[in-house]
């Protein structure tokens, strides 16, 4: 279980400074039985900002954690996600968040793909969420697990929940979006969800609790 800061002597920083990462890895923690305090990077005032420049998801995961740990002397756990279309050769992958140009601009991202999807027909739209997480501690030891959610991308957007592109994913034998499904419903299947469990028994072999 997540001890919300209390007793356990396993420490994590999460390299965000987005509480619904943190509460989503708590979530997931407490699920895989894995009893941890978890900080995210608020509670370290001055921890940089770290540029995303690495090619892969595993890259950019790695950079935010080596920051993290470097910077708080704590273990470090960060993610790195995104949208990888088949039509698009796999874009916009690592660019997912500034696909239109302005970081985090969500439905500019979303409406672009649409629009760039246009003329392709249902067979071939086919695409990809992907994550990679990343542990780094502070003695320089590393791994890295990834997850994957497979579907295909809907032609109008549809659902309130989640966020990013979640209103035109439809995960494979779906007929909701991501964003027509439950919070839970969608970390039991999703990239994030599978990376991030997926970690779980690697946290609990880096450092036992
Ligand atoms: P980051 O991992 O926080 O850098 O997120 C990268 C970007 O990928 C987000 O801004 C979204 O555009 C997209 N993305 C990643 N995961 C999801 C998801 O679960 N649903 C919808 N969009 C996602």
């Amino acid at each position: 279980m997540t001890d919300g800061g209390t007793g356990t002597g396993r420490r994590i920083v999460l390299a965000t400074r987005n509480p619904g990462k943190l509460t989503e890895l708590a979530r997931i923690l407490a699920a895989s039985g894995i009893e941890v305090t978890l900080a995210g990077l608020d509670e370290f005032p001055g921890a940089p900002e770290v540029a995303e420049t690495g090619r892969t998801f595993a890259e950019n995961a790695l950079l935010k954690a080596r920051s993290a740990a470097r910077f708080t002397g704590v273990a470090a756990v960060a993610d790195d996600s995104g949208l990888c279309v088949d039509a698009l050769n796999g874009m916009p992958g690592v660019l997912s968040a500034r696909w239109a140009g302005r970081h985090g601009d969500d439905q500019a991202n979303l409406d672009l793909v649409l629009a760039q999807l246009t003329d392709v027909a249902e067979p071939d739209r086919g695409a990809h969420f992907a994550c990679a997480a990343a542990i780094v501690l502070p003695s320089g030891t590393e791994r890295v697990a990834e997850g994957r959610l497979y579907g295909r991308l809907a032609r109008a957007p549809r659902g309130t929940n989640g966020f990013g592109y979640d209103p035109i994913f439809l995960p494979d034998s779906s007929d909701l979006t991501t964003a027509e499904m439950e919070p839970a419903a969608k970390d039991a299947i999703s990239h994030r969800g599978r990376a991030l469990r997926a970690l779980g028994p690697v946290i609990a072999e880096l450092l036992p609790g």
